[in-house]
């Protein structure tokens, strides 16, 4: 069932204290999830995309890291309303992370086939012996041969490392996958490597997934829908061809623009003029507003709501405030 809803996500709201004042990391954010679907979850780095992932998982480091507001449903369940102990047992059981470093998940001290039969046995009720034939299979999946489950992670390439962790958060089939950037940290053959693996295994165990990435060439690839996110909140939201037609956002279409075309001879990338908003003093209303070649007064003053501009396809910008397809 493509468009049952898998992950609803309303009025998100998650700051963090620092010296230098509160930062607003996610604003009112609102995401939905359908089962078996691909999400890409794209911005520059600042915008809020690992926060909601933490917040998801309700890993926001403490105590600076609150989540202050909003409503988090997986499977129709509150997930802010779970216990730290039953939030351990959703964790790799139904949803599982990969980080963007895989040494930020391996144990140096521990073989990657102890690593990924000890999560195994976290989560199955089975003997070690069968939780280690499990993990041989399961490096196999990734393509790395069983026999290595006894050597540790620094006799592993860096790709083949990110291929155990993947392992390892596949080992107990989550129903959904979240990937912070996880190609980001390889050479770029051994990214496609890795993605075209994290397709192939999303068809082969029908794992709903949030790719979150900056790269609008890695959505490209993987992704069923898109989410444009900007100063902590969703700007647009599109299943990914109608994105890819037609971006509608000022801030999507800078994105798009400033991606290099290699026909061209222009020898300068257009790049989005201005910064991303600082943080902790983000800009009243429309958070792009300073950046927006289309800015307008009341942009500065109230932030946009959500307009539908196509099917599935919304946008928060006052630039569609009366029209169902195109600018006012
Ligand atoms: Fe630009 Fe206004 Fe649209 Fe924001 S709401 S993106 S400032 S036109």
């Amino acid at each position: 069932m493509m468009d049952e809803k898998l992950l609803e996500i309303k009025n998100l709201t998650i700051q963090y204290k620092t010296d230098n004042g509160i930062v607003h990391a996610v604003e009112n954010l609102d995401l939905e999830l359908g089962n078996g679907e691909t999400l890409g979850f794209v911005g520059e780095t600042g915008a809020g995309k690992t926060t909601t992932a933490l917040g998801i998982l309700q890993l926001v480091p403490e105590p600076a890291g609150r989540i202050v507001g909003g409503e988090i449903f997986f499977k129709g369940e509150d997930l802010l309303a779970k216990s730290k102990s039953e939030m351990k047992s959703i964790l790799g059981s139904k949803i599982a992370m990969i980080f963007q470093d895989p040494m930020t998940s391996l144990n140096p001290v521990i073989t990657v086939g102890e690593q990924i039969q000890e999560m195994i046995l976290l989560h199955e009720k089975i003997s070690k012996e069968e939780a280690l034939e499990k993990a041989k299979k399961m490096l196999e999946v990734v393509g790395i041969q069983g026999s290595r489950h006894d050597e540790y992670p620094h006799q592993f390439s860096g790709g083949m490392k990110q291929r155990v962790v993947i392992a390892i958060a596949l080992s107990c089939n989550p129903v959904l996958l979240i990937a912070d950037e996880p190609t980001t940290a390889l050479d770029v053959t051994i990214q496609a490597q890795v993605l075209d693996l994290m397709k192939k295994l999303k068809d082969e165990f029908q794992t709903s997934m949030v790719m979150i990435t900056h790269d609008l060439g890695v959505v490209a690839e993987i992704c069923d829908k898109v989410a444009i996110i900007y100063g902590g909140n969703v700007v647009e939201y599109a299943p990914k061809e109608a994105l890819y037609t037609k971006p509608y956002h000022p801030y999507t279409e800078g994105l798009f623009n400033s991606i290099p075309d290699l026909d061209s001879e222009q020898d300068r990338l257009n790049v989005i003029d201005g910064l991303p908003p600082d943080p902790t003093d983000m800009p009243t209303g429309c958070a792009f507003h300073p950046r927006c070649p289309h800015a307008m007064a009341k942009c500065a003053k109230e932030r946009p709501p959500k307009f539908q501009v196509g099917e599935g396809h919304y946008v928060n910008c006052y630039l569609y405030e009366k029209s169902m397809n195109g600018r006012v």
